[in-house]
């Protein structure tokens, strides 16, 4: 890395991010290659973002050619790229209307205000809480900082937005029991990622939604990691055969653009009216052309059948592998979110990979997480595997 970056980052940026030191210049599907011109093999995908690689021949070409037509007009217009995505997204899942925004976070944010909005329509003011679960994420804006359940997030920056509540995960019960005749929604991750890749057991999301539905309790999925293909589903929750009121998706959705969009039912929909939400950049002709391409190629059954099959290889090697290492406690995952659970730090685990050119992440300070771009292939997870044994060799 050139100490300039670093010296210049540093001084002129915020704060904010605990970097690695690399520098990367340059991206073609699993690979990027840092300012010395050392490649890599990406296993966190800009986190779970650039699904399809990194500037893949399509998207570029939808870069190029809409950035010549038209890049930003505003809301105040229709355009064509937003109506044929929203199109998409609707035929392709359980929702009737989408509001397009620009980040993981926003989504959220329109959707916890969807959820009093409606029902204050429906109700009268004061049912607005809001039950979120324990080692969530779903961002960090005020709202969803709020409804996040981690006080590492939350810290330094109360009062928090009030009437959120944080129950454990995977437990109905300790829904039921935080439910009150002010509670309006339920948010819910449908496997949490940052949380420590941690899949909630099947039957979890279909009985929250009974118990959703016999109180007229919202039910929100924040699929902004697990969606778009992630788990081999274009959905996360289609795996579990059941639909939420509303959802939430960011991330990979026009694989390294900055998009999000919330999604819902029309009786809940019916709920935001012109004036009701706002934003200048959300759904631009650029971004949602892009997100169109993405999602068209994502949505092919026969590309979603590939990404449950690299998924379930790449599961099984890091299993055996773990077998041989008595500090990796877990390996769990679908699709291509797994998560290995160390009990030791993994930060130096990450470091070592990064030298040996895997990129890898950790959540939780101890979950090793893989996500690959979704076109990895088994010589790159052999690759992974193989450096990975060699880095927990030395830590033995
Ligand atoms: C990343 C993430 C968010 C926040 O998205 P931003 O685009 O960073 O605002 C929200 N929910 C989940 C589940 C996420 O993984």
């Amino acid at each position: 890395m050139t100490e300039k970056t670093k010296k210049m980052a540093d001084s002129f940026i915020f704060n904010t991010y605990a970097r690695e030191p690399v520098t990367f210049v340059r991206g073609s599907g699993c690979r990027l290659w840092d300012d010395r011109g050392k490649e890599y093999l990406d296993f966190v995908a800009g986190i779970a973002v650039c699904n399809l690689g990194h500037c893949p021949e399509n998207l570029s070409k939808v870069i190029c050619e809409q950035s010549k037509k038209l890049v930003h007009v505003s809301n105040l217009y229709y355009t064509e790229p937003q109506v044929e995505l929203a199109k998409e997204l609707i035929e392709r899942s359980f929702a009737d209307r989408v509001f397009f925004c620009n980040s993981g976070a926003e989504a959220n944010e329109a959707a916890l205000k969807l959820a009093r909005k409606y029902s204050n329509d429906r109700y009268g003011p004061g049912r607005f809480h809001v039950i979120s679960m324990k080692n969530s994420f779903h961002g960090r804006t005020l709202a969803t900082l709020s409804a996040t359940g981690q006080e590492k997030v939350q810290k330094g920056f109360e009062p928090l937005v009030e009437g959120f509540s944080w129950v454990p995960f995977d437990s109905v019960e300790a829904v039921e029991e935080a439910m009150t005749d002010k509670t309006c929604a339920v948010i819910v991750e449908p496997i949490q990622g940052e949380g420590g890749v941690r899949i909630p057991s099947s039957g979890y999301l279909r009985d929250l939604k009974t118990l959703c539905e016999e109180r007229d309790v919202l039910l929100i999925f924040d699929e902004v990691q697990v969606g778009m293909g992630r788990t081999g589903w274009l959905f996360a929750h289609e795996c579990e055969g059941v639909t939420p009121h509303i959802m939430t998706l960011a991330k990979a959705l026009a694989n390294g653009l900055p998009i999000g969009a919330m999604l819902a039912i029309e009786r809940v929909a019916q709920a935001f009216v012109p004036g009701s939400h706002a934003t200048t950049f959300g759904g631009t002709p650029l971004v949602t052309a892009v997100a169109l391409e993405t999602l068209k190629t994502i949505a092919n059954p026969e590309f979603l059948e590939q990404v449950r099959k690299r998924g379930d290889y790449l599961l099984a090697k890091l299993r055996s592998l773990a077998n041989r290492y008595d500090f990796v406690k877990e390996v769990r995952g679908r699709g291509l979110m797994v998560g290995m659970e160390l009990t030791v730090e993994a930060q130096p685990v990450i470091r070592r990979c990064l030298e040996q050119g895997i990129v890898l992440n950790a959540v939780q300070g101890n979950v090793l997480r893989f996500t690959p771009p979704l076109i990895v292939e088994e010589t790159d997870i052999d690759r992974l595997v193989s450096v990975l044994d060699d880095v927990f060799k030395e830590l033995k």
